[in-house]
């Protein structure tokens, strides 16, 4: 599953931030979902919980966050809101839109112990 290898990669990197900010207890975990990213919240949440089981972010909270998708036109030259991947330009309708941001999942921010 998409989502497991996901969380399993967030973990992979609170493991890694712990040996270099030295911490040993991720109390809350923030993440950003982009809205193209097809990532289900209540997917995630159900397989973070299991990934993190063990680990320094057992049982830590987890704040899910959508952020919006973002193209750049090349009719308009300009960046546009998007919400699916294969919209059309909401000013001019081309389909020349390169993809900016919205469809990857990170971390916004940690709280820790
Ligand atoms: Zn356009």
């Amino acid at each position: 599953m998409h989502e497991l290898a996901l969380c399993q990669g967030v973990v992979d990197v609170l493991r890694e931030q712990a040996e270099v900010h030295h911490f040993d207890r991720v109390m809350t975990v923030r993440l950003e979902i982009g809205a193209l990213s097809c990532v289900s919240a209540e997917a995630i949440e159900f397989c973070f919980a299991a990934v993190a089981r063990g680990t320094l972010a057992d049982g830590c909270r987890l704040e899910l966050s959508r952020i919006p998708g973002e193209a750049f036109c090349l009719d308009c030259s300009d960046t546009v809101a998007i919400s699916e991947r294969h919209d059309a330009c909401p000013r001019c309708a081309g389909h020349r839109l390169q993809l900016l941001r919205g469809d990857e999942m990170r971390i916004r921010d940690l709280e820790v112990a």
